[in-house]
């Protein structure tokens, strides 16, 4: 049944334009997807949704946007180059590589030929992409594509101090890809080799991390509720003793219960003064905050937020698909809020005669005007046209009918209702910027 359900998701996002296997002309690349028309919104959206939350309607969080590419020494310092790493083992059957903590291959069989207990001990595998900067390609000259977006944060602590004129306790956020190579990337855009954070460091006085820590975890649950998830599909999962990373204190996952089961999509992290006093340490540079009412000094602890963009994405669609029966017919409806959906609404000319087509364009092309998304579809009959409309997800259908050309009214039908309303052409417009702003 879950693979059932996650097979239509993958399909129903190809068919329209949501997101297709990155180069798949040549047989397609581990684990890397393309956004398609639909997907590039809908991902916009999602970004724009957090960075409103967390940067514009904040006095006390600053934006960032660091380079991917940074000095070889920053993932010395966080502990990437020594710490950043998975147990992996060979099977000696197929020679294909595993997790060595997955389940499957715990129970000592080969997920892929079966094989039974042919695994070669465990070695550690580290996640980082390297490449070389320069032309030449030697040991001096690694660097690495950044695994996670926060160390971007940290070295440019003191700029943003300065620059913004920030006081402790505040943040700074960033959106920004990252890379993982992961050894068993799968469920879709679940795990990918390249993907997108979004992710928040905010830094406080040592002994306001706990309190801090508990603002931010209700802060983001309340954002996921917000984008209209179903809430009973959403929760904390606390990270035990042997599951808190190097640099954690405490840690919280936000979870969603995928088709394949309870998994996070987000972390809030007490990061402690772990991150400061390392690139202290390799740097040479101070780190600390001088408080300018008291001058203490200290190095800030950090309250982390990570949400994968991509991950969230896809709870978003799972959460929205549905399959349900309408005057007899199945129908296919990705119920996404209308505030996220890539297309805000479509525009039918009830029939291509009586100046319908025309009304229909001029609506079209108000909306557009508007920088509201909008679809002009002259094409089959009125139920075709809602159906493309429910499985591409756009809330609003609008028909411009004979009556139209009499009264200058317009029907608008509910994605999720069906339910139908009649307005006047003049303020469509606003009707729809009122539902989906
Ligand atoms: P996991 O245990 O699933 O590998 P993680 O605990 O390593 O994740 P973090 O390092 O805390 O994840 O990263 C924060 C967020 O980044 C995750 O909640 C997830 O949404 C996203 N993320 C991490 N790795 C990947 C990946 N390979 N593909 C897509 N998103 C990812």
């Amino acid at each position: 049944m879950a693979s059932d359900l996650m097979d239509k998701l993958v399909s129903l996002c190809k068919r329209r334009g949501y997101i297709f296997q990155s180069s798949e002309i040549y047989g397609g690349t581990g684990s890397v997807w393309d956004y398609g028309p639909l997907g590039v919104e809908l991902k916009r959206n999602l970004k724009d949704a957090w960075w409103r939350r967390m940067v514009r309607m904040r006095d006390d969080v600053e934006g960032l946007d660091a380079a991917i590419l940074m000095h070889p020494r920053t993932w010395e310092a966080s502990g990437h180059v020594d710490g950043f790493t998975d147990p992996l083992v060979d099977c000696f059957e197929c020679g294909r590589r595993f997790r060595a903590d997955l389940p499957e291959i715990l129970t000592g069989q080969c997920p892929v030929c079966g094989a039974r207990d042919s695994f070669s001990e465990a070695r550690q595998f580290n996640l980082m992409f390297k490449t070389f900067m320069g032309p030449v390609e030697e040991d001096a000259n690694v660097v690495y594509l950044r695994p996670e977006t926060a160390q971007g944060i940290f070295v440019n602590f003191q700029n943003v101090v300065t620059a913004a004129r920030q006081r402790v306790p505040f943040g700074i956020a960033q959106i920004g890809k990252a890379f993982r190579n992961e050894i068993t990337p799968g469920n879709f855009i679940f795990r990918t080799r390249e993907f997108e954070q979004a992710e928040m460091q905010f830094f406080v006085r040592p002994g306001d991390d706990d309190e801090w820590f508990e603002h931010w975890k209700a802060e983001r649950m309340d954002f996921h509720r917000s984008l209209g998830l179903d809430a009973s599909k959403l929760r904390f999962h606390p990270h035990g003793e042997d599951e808190l990373a190097h640099y954690a204190k405490s840690a919280f996952d936000i979870e969603y219960e995928f088709p394949f089961g309870w998994k996070e999509f987000e972390g809030i992290h007490n990061r402690t003064d772990f991150d400061l006093s390392r690139h202290e340490e390799y740097s040479g540079k101070r780190m600390e905050y001088i408080d300018p009412t008291t001058n203490d000094r200290y190095i800030p602890y950090v309250i982390e937020t990570s949400m994968g963009v991509d991950r969230t994405l896809l709870v978003v669609l799972a959460d929205a698909y549905r399959e349900e029966q309408v005057e007899g017919e199945e129908r296919v409806v990705l119920g996404i809020s209308p505030k996220l959906a890539p297309v805000k609404a479509a525009v039918f000319p009830l029939v291509k005669k009586d100046g319908m087509p025309e009304i229909a364009e001029r609506l079209n092309a108000a909306l557009r005007d508007a920088a509201i998304p909008s679809f002009l579809d002259a094409a089959g009959s009125i139920g075709r046209r809602y159906r493309r409309q429910d499985e591409a997800g756009t809330p609003f259908c609008i028909t411009v009918d004979g009556q139209t050309t009499e009264d200058d009214t317009v029907t608008i039908r509910d994605r999720d209702t069906l339910e139908q309303v009649r307005v006047s052409a003049d303020s469509l417009v606003g009707w729809i910027r009122d539902r989906v702003a």
